[in-house]
């Protein structure tokens, strides 16, 4: 996609540091890391979000946040990882071009979990969102 930072960075015309490379993904370096070793993996293909990523494409990204984490293991060691990804303004979506961060943990480094992203669970029983499906 013409305007999409990451599609440039695929295209090569904006560098990047290479953690792990392969025909449908590229993990590199985060430009802004929240913790040292802080990765980012994506589809070659431009897709905004995991919804609109085509399922063919699914299992090489996965795959590929495996082959960057072991890498970042092996060399950084650290005690633990957050992985995740921002979808949409509302979920703290920046850069529209879906891409999981990988966030190497170490103990006592300040952070915290997934679970203090947010605490809004509504007012209705899980039961009652059960029913909704
Ligand atoms: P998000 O809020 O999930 O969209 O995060 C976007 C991430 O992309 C941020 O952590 C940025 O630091 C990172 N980022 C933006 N531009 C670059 C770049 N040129 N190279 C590496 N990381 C980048
Ligand atoms: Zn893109």
């Amino acid at each position: 996609m013409d305007n999409c930072i990451f599609c440039k960075i695929i295209a090569g015309e904006i560098p990047n540091y290479t953690l792990y490379e392969d025909d449908f993904t590229l993990a590199f370096l985060d430009i802004t890391p929240r913790a040292k070793g802080h990765t980012l993996v994506i589809p070659k293909v431009h897709a905004e979000n995991l919804l609109e990523l085509d399922e063919s494409h699914v299992k090489n990204l996965l795959l590929a946040v495996k082959k960057a984490q072991e890498k970042l293991d092996k060399v950084l060691k650290p005690d633990g990882y957050n992985i995740g990804w921002n979808h949409g303004e509302a979920g703290g979506q920046v850069v529209p071009h879906l891409h999981i961060h990988i966030m190497p943990r170490y103990v006592g480094d300040g952070g915290t979990n997934m679970h203090a992203i947010v605490n809004n669970p509504g007012s209705e029983s899980v039961e009652e969102n059960f029913k909704l499906f």
